[in-house]
């Protein structure tokens, strides 16, 4: 086995990791470790939210549409530091080099989603935002010696001991072990897509960091709450990672049709098509009940070949390949997991319950979202907090650990079939937890996944798919859990009984 010691250990190689790296002091040794090149940040469309301005009634305007989307469960001093420190970063992000387009003046171009009131959120190369931020923040890091990049490795344990963290442990696709010991670790392991048959996200996206997390006794909140987002392209494939069509498509003036053609979001929410995620995405799955239908349809016809082909080229491209025009034909989308609100709970400086552990990003919860995320919010919150992070460990006496013991884990001779496990639990998560719940399917998931959990706890098996699998189950059963508890319907955690 492979020891390596450093300061900083990053597990996670999104926004959420490496803009915590970039602001961290040279002079600290970094190792950011991945599991695979895929991540949501890459994906993210629409925008990263923020007003790049001192004006007090403008950035409560934005405290104001954060707490309304999130029902009024956010943390307010969160908001608060999330809304103020905007300026701050998405400063640092253009002084970085991120390309965020301009208008014809010459001047940042802002648009707008469900749920803003203003124009707030700066995209760059039209729909490719997640991949501008991150081509440029990647880029950084070769000119910086102090970071090592592992790829291809998964944490499947953090090494922890009398609650503080030092380190954790890796294994590849081979199930070649690493060790990486460090002063200071940082979960940045992204979304739980792949506890969801459809989702937005990656399929490895199976919540790691927050099952480690959990299996450390590291204090986890707000897992059940699950963003859907409404309209996502539709494909005749329950299991699959699914094409957004970025929310900025209705927030330039693309409306919502169900099969008879007709609109159907006024029925529902005044806001129209650019109420919350979750008022959406339910308006959405009445209308598909009552119409008897898989999809509704999204429309942009109007906005023209010129302003879809330059705004959404992505988007676009992605429609074509399908065999779709977007000023022509009609897309066809519906409601699928996207955004894990809830995770490792963590506090202002983006510090966990344990010692010398931080997290950030979606795996983490700072309360910003409350019980729903606000559009572009979330990129926002890798930057903000990752920026917070990096000022608490500039300031934090390293303590260089060199030797380590490693408790040796009992490993039986019973191997599964890890893969039909993840598809049952997959179908269950999507089938009882998902957009509209009940207290009975709540309760039938709980029994199957929580039958999974115990024979993978008492057969455990030294293999990356056993630690996937292990994972999905361990978060998906503590969201049945948390929605179980949660009796009441309150943003996207929606309770039919
Ligand atoms: C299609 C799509 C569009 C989106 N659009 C927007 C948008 O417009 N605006 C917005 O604000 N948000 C958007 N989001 C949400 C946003 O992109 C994410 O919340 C954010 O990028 C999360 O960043 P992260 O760094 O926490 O996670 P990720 O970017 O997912 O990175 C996670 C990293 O952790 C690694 N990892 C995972 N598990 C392990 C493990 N066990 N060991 C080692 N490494 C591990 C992965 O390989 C990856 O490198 C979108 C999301 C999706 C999926």
């Amino acid at each position: 086995m492979n020891n390596y010691f450093c300061d900083v250990l990053i597990i996670g190689g999104g926004l959420a990791g490496i803009y915590t790296a970039l602001n961290i002091n040279e002079s600290k040794k970094i190792i950011i470790v991945t599991k695979e090149s895929d991540s949501n940040s890459r994906l993210a469309q629409g925008g990263i939210a923020g007003e790049i301005c001192v004006d007090e009634e403008v950035l409560a305007g934005h405290v104001e549409d954060t707490l309304i989307a999130g029902a009024g469960l956010n943390d307010i001093q969160a908001v608060k530091v999330l809304v103020k420190e905007a300026k701050e970063n998405l400063e640092r992000l253009i002084e970085l080099g991120v390309p965020f387009d301009l208008n014809n003046e010459g001047k940042l171009a802002f648009t707008k989603e469900g749920g803003h009131r203003n124009r707030r959120i700066l995209h760059a190369g039209g729909d490719q935002t997640g991949r501008k931020i991150m081509e440029t923040l990647i880029n950084h890091l070769k000119n910086r010696p102090n970071i090592t990049l592992l790829k291809d490795y998964m944490m499947y344990d953090l090494m922890c001991n009398d609650n503080e963290c030092f380190g954790a442990k890796f294994i590849n696709k081979e199930n070649k072990d690493v060790v990486v010991v460090a002063g200071a670790t940082v979960i940045a392991t992204g979304g739980i897509g792949g506890l969801y048959q459809a989702s937005t996200n990656p399929r490895c996206a199976t919540g790691d960091g927050i099952a480690s997390a959990i299996r450390a006794q590291v204090e986890v909140q707000d897992l059940e709450f699950v963003q859907f987002h409404p309209t996502v392209f539709w494909v005749n494939n329950e299991s699959s990672v699914r094409f957004l069509i970025s929310e900025a498509v209705r927030g330039e003036g693309a409306f919502l049709l169900n099969r008879y053609y007709q609109r159907f979001m006024e029925k529902y929410d005044e806001r129209l098509e650019l109420a919350p995620r979750d008022v959406v995405s339910r308006a959405i799955v009445r209308e598909l009940e009552l119409t008897e239908s898989d999809y509704v349809f999204i429309d942009a016809r109007h906005l023209g070949k010129a302003f879809l082909e330059k705004r959404f080229p992505t988007i676009y491209a992605k429609c074509l390949e399908s065999g779709y025009q977007m000023e022509k034909d009609l897309i066809p989308v519906s409601p699928v997991e996207h955004f894990g609100i809830g995770g490792i709970k963590i506090d202002l400086n983006g510090k966990t319950s344990t010692k010398n552990l931080y997290a950030n990003g979606e795996c983490a919860s700072s309360g910003v979202h409350g019980a729903n995320r606000l559009a572009s919010n979330s990129l926002l919150e890798c930057v903000v907090f990752g920026n917070r992070i990096a000022k608490s460990i500039n300031n934090f006496n390293i303590i260089n650990i060199t030797n380590i013991t490693d408790d040796q884990v009992k490993i039986s001779k019973e191997e599964a079939d890890y893969q039909s496990i993840k598809l049952d639990v997959q179908s269950i998560m999507s089938r009882e937890v998902g957009i509209i719940r009940t207290e009975k399917g709540l309760k039938n998931a709980e029994i199957i996944v929580q039958n999974y959990y115990r024979n993978l706890v008492n057969n455990p098996r030294h293999l990356k798919d056993y630690y996937e699998c292990l994972n999905v189950v361990t978060v998906s059963l503590a969201i049945i859990k948390a929605a179980l508890t949660r009796k009441e319907s309150i943003g996207c955690h929606y309770r039919e009984d």
